[in-house]
């Protein structure tokens, strides 16, 4: 004689199902949740706030900070890629870094050309990063430096290598861009035009530093925070390499152990971050308000 499930016996099936299939669902949710939120803190923490009105404030922290640290000086500055329009960039007009603040950075397009120049003057070698950029679709931020460690390197036979662990981004060999080979001995050594940028660009490649001969240097990342973190251990890097050369016959980090500590350092970016923005702050806000 055949079972008679009665409606009860049939809801109560129905009902176990439905359960266990919302069950799941919110399993597979929370876990999706926790996985993105734990696996990277940091790149998680940016993305959900990586608007453009981030990223100019951000860029602003940025300028301050590579002033304190000796980076930049009445010279040289530091762009991000916009978010909403990824062929621009903004950066701020032709001023001391010190004295950026969210009214002086600019838009700038595809051919680092401002979108609304506001009758201000731009930096002459804005090319530098527009040029970067278009080279470079995974690089969100550049910096331009003069820095006086970093010079030395790009004039002599010595190349720039990792040689302190906080330097483990660096390639073995970090290129040098000759301007000589793209505009010839009789035009300076500025990046003034889309060519030159592009050449500057060519040299760097797929990597975070070009050298510049007999005036600086080029610093490419994946965020604002990293550039500042790569430029101002490219610095220190330049300046340890000096003096390990000066006492001897250095030994240098070899390719596995520089991009093994460079996992680690890359992961902790936030850590200087945290130190470097406000006492930038501290020390630059005077400038700002016109009384130093
Ligand atoms: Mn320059």
């Amino acid at each position: 004689m055949p079972e008679v499930r009665s409606p009860r016996s049939t809801h109560r099936r129905h009902y176990f199902w439905f359960a266990t299939v919302v069950a799941f669902i919110l399993l597979v949710t929370v876990v999706f949740v926790f996985a993105q939120h734990t696996s990277s803190p940091a790149s998680a923490a940016q993305s959900l706030a990586d608007t453009d009105e981030q990223r100019i404030a951000e860029l602003v922290v940025a300028n301050h900070i590579l002033f304190d640290q000796g980076v930049l000086d009445g010279f040289g500055h530091v762009s991000v890629r916009s978010v909403k329009n990824p062929k621009h960039f903004y950066m701020a007009r032709s001023l001391a870094p010190a004295l950026a603040t969210k009214e002086e950075i600019f838009e700038f397009d595809e051919n680092s050309q401002p979108i609304d120049p506001r009758g201000k003057r731009m930096y002459g070698e804005r090319f530098i990063h527009g040029e970067i950029y278009r080279a470079r679709p995974d690089v969100q931020a550049v910096v331009h430096s003069h820095s006086i460690t970093v010079v030395p390197f790009g004039t002599v036979n010595v190349p720039l290598r990792p040689i302190m662990h906080m330097a483990g981004f660096l390639p073995q060999q970090v290129p040098v861009f000759e301007i000589r080979d793209v505009k010839g001995e009789n035009n300076g050594v500025l990046i003034h035009d889309i060519e030159a940028g592009a050449a500057l660009a060519k040299v760097l490649g797929s990597g975070p530093v070009a050298l510049m001969r007999g005036h600086g240097m080029a610093v490419a990342a994946p965020d604002v925070r990293t550039a500042v973190f790569r430029a101002i251990y490219t610095q220190l890097d330049a300046q340890v390499e000096a003096q390990a050369l000066a006492l001897g016959n250095p030994k240098f980090l070899n390719a596995a152990e520089a991009a093994n500590v460079n996992k680690v350092n890359e992961g902790v970016v936030i850590r200087a971050w945290e130190l470097w923005a406000p006492h930038a702050e501290l020390a630059t806000a005077p400038f700002r308000a016109g009384k130093p």
